[in-house]
């Protein structure tokens, strides 16, 4: 089998770094250093992505009755890569677009479907994720925050924590329990929150990784209509589910580490290091990790492409990106030393991503569990 890019795919990669160069100003490096969330950078995110969707790019991948154009995943994928590799100028808005929309899409009524993804596909609006609770992570099914109905509305209290992006967000992804009496994965429903609700309270939990990324959010009697409900009622975890397979591959950080790499062995050959043959290998071996985790996530991407439905291949992706991420930061620290340690300097803004990426949007172990009993179909316990 040969795999290429098409001379369209080349065309939109060329006019992709292009546009680049014109939208993201000069003092970029510094707008982007407190990552994603940062008041800096959610500010930015609105007035960036509303020129990706002038030029039709930032929801390509939609259907065109929801303000997409129809384009094979592998623009998007494209789009993501080029996204990624540069600090993500969209800010939490790549949310948006690879799973949030999707899922309205396919479980919202036609009035969220006309409210959220018309705002999506224009660029100007933030959303939030509230899923893990202080007591429910990996075992998200755990989760207690409690939505008890009040005729046309939900009355809702819990605590919702790690919560990325929320200070800045326009709307919570927020999951919820409606039915104690069912327990684990039946009960579970899903609220698309206004986040400037009365009730509901953000606080920022101060982070080694950067501004903004953590913060717990105090849900004290926020009444929330009924009419912001996705899907049926106590259906929420197949909604979840469906949101998450497209989650986990999503944000392909393995091309912000390629890049990384290719400075790390430009800077090492400028300082006369490359004659090491220990530091070649590692050089050699971060790479490898990049491209396997590069290949891995377009065999899930062709899948999807193909109709074919989720499988473990997105697990094995993310170990493969979490892989190539660590080995990356690792190196960093190794080759530019000190100056790694400069607060927002490329070393230092990897080092600090590739700390959480064994845990965000799943840890290893609970992926490398799911590879067990997907793909090596080994028993759960
Ligand atoms: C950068 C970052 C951003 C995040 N953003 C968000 C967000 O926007 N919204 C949100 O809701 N959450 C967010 N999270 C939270 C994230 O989803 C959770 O941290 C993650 O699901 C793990 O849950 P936990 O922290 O409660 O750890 P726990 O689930 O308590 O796990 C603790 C340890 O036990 C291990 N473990 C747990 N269960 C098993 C098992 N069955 N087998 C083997 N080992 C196991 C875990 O791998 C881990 O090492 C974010 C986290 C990070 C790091």
């Amino acid at each position: 089998m040969e795999f290429g890019w098409s001379e369209g795919d080349r065309k939109f990669r060329q006019d992709l770094a292009k546009f680049l160069e014109e939208a993201l100003p000069e003092d970029w490096e510094e707008v982007s250093k407190d990552g994603p969330g940062s008041d800096a950078q959610a500010a930015f995110s609105k007035e960036f992505s509303g020129k990706l969707a002038e030029r039709g790019w930032l929801t390509q991948h939609w259907p065109s009755e929801y303000g997409g154009s129809d384009a094979p995943p592998w623009r998007h994928a494209i789009l993501s890569e080029a996204m990624w590799a540069c600090g993500e100028p969209r800010g939490p808005q790549y949310m948006n677009v690879n799973w949030i929309g999707p899922a309205i899409m396919e479980y919202g009524s036609e009035a969220q479907k006309s409210e959220h993804l018309s705002r999506i596909s224009r660029g100007d609006v933030l959303w939030c994720q509230g899923f893990s609770e202080p007591n429910a992570g990996s075992d998200l099914v755990s989760l207690t925050t409690r939505a008890e109905p009040r005729g046309d509305d939900y009355l809702v209290n819990g605590q919702k924590i790690w919560t990325s992006y929320c200070q800045n967000a326009d709307f919570c992804f927020l999951l919820v329990r409606t039915n104690p009496q069912e327990r684990r994965h039946r009960g579970i429903s899903v609220l698309l929150m206004p986040m400037d609700l009365a009730g509901v309270e953000v606080r920022e939990i101060d982070a080694v990784i950067g501004d903004r990324y953590f913060h717990e959010v105090f849900l004290t009697d926020v009444v929330v209509p009924k009419s912001c409900r996705l899907g049926p009622e106590n259906e929420g975890w197949a909604i979840t589910s469906y949101a998450l397979q497209f989650e986990r591959v999503g944000a392909p950080r393995y091309a912000r580490a390629a890049l990384t790499v290719d400075l790390l062995a430009e800077n090492a050959a400028a300082g006369g290091r490359l004659a090491d043959p220990n530091l070649q290998e590692k050089l050699g071996h971060a790479r490898a990790l990049c491209e396997a985790a590069r290949v891995l996530h377009y065999r899930v991407i062709d899948q999807r492409t193909h109709g074919l439905p989720p499988s473990a291949d997105s697990n094995v992706a993310r170990i493969a990106g979490t892989m190539a991420d660590l080995a990356v930061g690792e190196l960093a620290l190794e080759i530019w030393g000190s100056e790694s340690l400069v607060y927002g300097s490329v070393g230092d803004s990897n080092f600090r991503a590739s700390m959480s990426a064994g845990i965000a949007t799943g840890t290893t172990e609970v992926n490398l569990n799911l590879i067990a009993q997907r793909l090596l179909g080994l028993p759960r316990e």
